[in-house]
């Protein structure tokens, strides 16, 4: 059985890291699945889906350290002559990250760990509203 959800996320981009934990497991709840896996799939290449644990250090700080230390936003982009924009470095972010991540469910219940939440970061220049796809694959 296969049963697909979308989720609306607004964003504020510049590394925007939400949390949408509570949204992909409600969207697992309204299915009749019980066992099997969820994908969480973002539509569009400037905004990326991982785990973390969701407290102010690491949301607030460490992540945006992170990729402003692997992709700086400063650096000169190919991408922006392209398309004569400015989020050359949002591109790589969202390329690096990867858009989907697959979480196991059983009984009902994805298998994170306490201190692990589904995180969206918006690596866009500009706040946006994003299409998650949330597909449980199972029976
Ligand atoms: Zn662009």
């Amino acid at each position: 059985m296969v049963e697909t959800k979308k989720l609306q996320i607004k964003t504020k981009g510049n590394c925007d890291v939400i949390n949408i934990t509570e949204e992909v497991s409600e969207a697992i709840s309204q299915s009749a699945i019980r066992n099997g896996a969820v994908t969480v799939f973002n539509v569009g290449s400037t905004a990326g889906i991982t785990t973390t644990e969701y407290e102010p250090g690491l949301v607030n700080y460490d992540l945006e350290a992170l990729f402003e230390r692997i992709a700086p936003q400063s650096i000169r982009y190919e991408h922006e002559e392209t398309w004569h924009d400015d989020n050359g470095h949002s591109h790589a972010r969202a390329t690096l990250l990867g858009p989907s991540l697959n979480v196991p469910v059983i009984d009902g219940q994805m298998t994170l760990g306490t201190w692990q939440q589904i995180i969206l970061i918006d690596f866009d220049t500009r706040g946006r509203t994003r299409t998650v796809i949330c597909q449980v694959i199972g029976e």
